[in-house]
């Protein structure tokens, strides 16, 4: 089983209530491959909530205790709430035994590689968001909707 990026599927858990349905993600849901989930409804945010990203740092900083994850004007800390979120992520993909997870780009949650930079300017910066970080150091292999191809090449070589 994949554990996926619920937006990914379709399921409408971005912060402004959409999603960022990709139809082969939503394919692998449909044949029974796949497990969604979305680490920061699943940390107790709201949906619709205020955007939120790393300021000063990444996913592991934020996991070792020196980074937060804040809202634009910094008036919202949701650090604990986007760890909670990273810890139940890992739960599940520990309980279906997951050994891939195709998540989001670039979100402060499930980037992996680059994620958005802290100014909420869409530049990014190198690092991965706090779930997909505790994922990968939990030996789960990690692609994103772009890096879907080499995931799927993986697969047809098995
Ligand atoms: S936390 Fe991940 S699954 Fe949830 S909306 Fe953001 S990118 Fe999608």
């Amino acid at each position: 089983m994949i554990l996926v990026s619920g937006c990914l599927c379709g399921v409408n858990c971005k912060y402004n209530g959409g999603n960022n349905l990709d139809e082969r993600v939503l394919k692998l849901l449909q044949e029974g491959k796949a497990m969604p989930i979305c680490p920061e409804q699943l940390g107790g945010q709201a949906t619709p909530r205020v955007a939120h990203e790393i300021i000063d740092g990444d996913g592991a900083m934020v996991l070792d205790g020196k980074a937060r994850v804040l809202s634009p004007d910094k008036n919202d800390d949701a650090t604990e709430e986007f760890l909670k979120g990273a810890n139940e992520a890992l739960n599940i993909a520990k309980s279906i035994g997951a050994e891939y997870a195709i998540l989001k780009a670039r979100s402060p949650s499930c980037g992996f590689g680059k994620i958005y930079d802290g100014t909420f300017s869409g530049n990014k910066k190198d690092g991965n968001g706090v779930a997909a970080e505790l994922l990968y150091r939990n030996g789960i292999k990690i692609f994103t909707e772009e890096t879907l191809e080499e995931f799927f090449s993986k697969e047809n070589n098995k």
